[in-house]
């Protein structure tokens, strides 16, 4: 067996992560991005994660919401396209993501706001055998997996996971200190072939070969609602982008601590919101 190997991301690592750009680039050498995001009381979730992504470098976003959703995502975002998923349930209207978009995409985020609908549920049986690429995996769409486990292994190889301990718990198993939790982390990553982002202070980053990534960067102040839909943004940007999944995982999960650090320096740690981690995300 292996020995595992740790790292702790130095910002002299994370600059050379960073792909240099083509001054003949044009946006379709950065990907379209897919992101499934909102129901009803959550479309803030998808705002969140589209602007993120958008301000992480993507080619083009396209953003599926309910129905309900529409018309915020396309005055908050304008940057982004948007599908206005078909699902409609009495009284509200559509207000979950039901069916799988039907083009193709360079990736997919899927997560941030989505809730646990059965017709959710029904569009993600639906969408992940068509799937051959590595997505990126948040929120509910976590949930879902942990109450359906068969889905696991249907998830495209290097997919990345970006769990809170909840989250993480509900996919796995309590544990009794960190080292047990380091081991359910790697032991979970080899075994679906994963990348498996453990967050918090200094969120641990699990490899498919069973290394662990500890990120150096974030403070408290991003311990707020919607900073976690901005990480599922900033790392469906990069994998579009043609970053490799650990890369991504551990540049991502760097310039998102890093940008609530410069919020925390700008105005302190307490008062932060989501939205402010947006602004704040420099790439050079
Ligand atoms: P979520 O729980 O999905 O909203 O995600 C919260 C985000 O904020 C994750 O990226 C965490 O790593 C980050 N975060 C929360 N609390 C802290 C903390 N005390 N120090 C550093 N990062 C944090
Ligand atoms: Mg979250």
């Amino acid at each position: 067996l292996a020995p595992t190997a740790y790292y702790f991301t130095q910002p002299s690592e994370a600059k050379l992560l960073l792909h240099k750009r083509d001054r003949y680039a044009n946006k379709g050498t950065f990907g379209h991005a897919l992101l499934y995001a909102g129901s009803f009381g959550k479309i803030g979730a998808a705002v969140l994660s589209a602007r993120a992504c958008l301000r992480s470098g993507v080619g083009l976003l396209t953003v599926q919401v309910p129905r309900c959703g529409y018309l915020v995502l396309q005055t908050a975002v304008p940057e982004a396209m948007c599908l206005a998923d078909d699902h409609q349930t009495l009284l509200t209207g559509a207000t979950e993501i039901s069916s799988p978009a039907p083009t193709d995409f360079t990736t997919i985020g899927i997560g941030p706001g989505i809730g646990k609908a059965p017709e959710t549920l029904a569009m993600l049986k639906k969408l992940l055998p068509t799937l051959k690429k590595p997505i990126v995996v948040d929120a509910d769409a976590l949930n879902l997996l942990s109450e359906n486990r068969e889905l696991l292994d249907q998830l495209p190889p290097n997919s990345i996971l970006t769990p809170h301990p909840k989250e993480f718990e509900r996919l796995t198993q309590k544990w009794d200190n960190d080292y047990q939790k380091l081991d359910i982390l790697r032991e979970f990553a080899k075994k679906y072939t994963i990348v498996v982002v453990l967050k918090g202070a200094y969120s641990a980053i699990a490899t498919p070969d069973g290394d662990i990534h500890f990120n150096s960067t974030g403070n408290p102040g991003l311990s707020t609602g919607g900073t976690g839909d901005v990480l599922t943004g900033i790392l469906t940007a990069l994998v579009a982008q043609g970053y490799d999944s650990v890369e991504a995982a551990v540049l991502g999960v760097f310039a998102h601590g890093l940008a609530g650090d410069r919020v925390a320096e700008q105005r302190g740690p307490i008062g932060m919101v989501a939205s402010d981690v947006i602004d704040a995300l420099r790439w050079d």
